[in-house]
């Protein structure tokens, strides 16, 4: 099949608090409009393998990977920020939403399936190497990238992150590797407010002020973000996929809707189509608007399954 769509009972398991944003329901969402749909009758699931140490190594500092161990409760919560909290199941939450995206650049590479949707939590793109913050603890779709540059010896591997938020994390851990393309907006000023011009020549990374609607967004696609992406001929692309972005949203204030998030996503299969055999992963990251949350996330996944 076309598309892939990878997750773990462990992944709903994980919760900060019933007053959390980043809450298991957020999955049900996702599936509730997955099964309503039909769509899911036309992708492939698959449960997810926890990433070994050797995968997180390559992005995360062995002293933060034991940091975790250490601190992961066996009951109630131990908190790492005012708003990122481990329960007894995050740890395992965490090492299998590394692990599919693991699992996902093995599918594709292996050419099992042309991409592959990571349907995880919690979400990766503001841990950096040696921390977590903002709901996250390992940089999944960084971890993912890592394994695919050593395993399958890729030149050239292009993340893009339409999340609300600027990928802090992911920006960190690549931000002057050559081998690398990564190409993002966000609402700007917003958490995690690390944003720095220019952090790098491969950081394409675009802050657009609140209120910006989809219009706007498009346009730095077409102009800004596609030209380097076809320069930079990527083998493999990788997508922050963060739907905080969605006018219901209240996480930010950007105003985009269902199409845009449509769109976005037909532009990077035409890309990934031309340069590296339609190969691409997306991994879930923000969206705390359910509702929005399980719309966007169907239009996304439909784009990438070409239905
Ligand atoms: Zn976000």
């Amino acid at each position: 099949m076309q598309t892939l769509y990878i997750t773990h009972p462990a992944c709903h398991l994980h919760e900060m608090g019933n007053w959390h944003p980043e809450c298991p329901g957020r999955l049900d969402a996702i599936n509730d409009r997955l099964v309503a749909s039909g769509l899911m009758d036309f992708i492939d699931e698959q449960t997810a393998e926890p990433a070994t140490d050797a995968d997180l190594l390559r992005v995360h500092e062995p002293g933060y990977i034991a940091y975790l161990r250490m601190h992961a409760p066996t009951e109630g919560y131990f908190q790492v920020d005012p708003d990122t909290l481990m329960n007894p199941h995050t740890l395992e939450a965490a090492w299998v939403a590394a692990g599919a995206g693991i699992n996902a650049v093995d599918a594709v590479m292996r050419q099992t399936h042309r991409n592959a949707f990571c349907s995880v939590r919690p979400p990766g793109h503001h841990a950096g190497p040696a921390k977590a913050m903002g709901f996250c603890f390992l940089n999944n779709i960084a971890i993912a990238a890592a394994y695919a540059l050593e395993k399958y010896k890729l030149d050239r591997v292009a993340i893009i992150d339409f999340d609300v938020h600027h990928g802090n994390g992911t920006e960190e851990t690549f931000a002057g590797d050559p081998r690398v393309l990564m190409c993002s907006f966000f609402q700007h000023p917003l958490f995690p407010d690390h944003y720095q011009d220019p952090p790098a020549e491969n950081m394409v990374n675009i802050p657009v002020h609140a209120y910006a609607k989809g219009d706007e967004l498009r346009f730095l696609v077409s102009d800004v973000w596609m030209p380097r992406l076809q320069a930079f001929q990527p083998q493999l692309v990788l997508i922050s996929a963060g739907f905080d972005g969605h006018r219901e949203d209240d996480m930010g204030q950007l105003g985009m809707v269902e199409s845009d998030y449509a769109w976005i996503t037909e532009q990077i299969v035409a890309l990934a189509d031309e340069t590296a055999q339609g190969r691409i992963i997306s991994f879930l990251e923000g969206g705390y608007c359910l509702s929005a949350l399980g719309r966007s996330t169907e239009v996304h996944i439909r784009a990438l399954a070409k239905l």
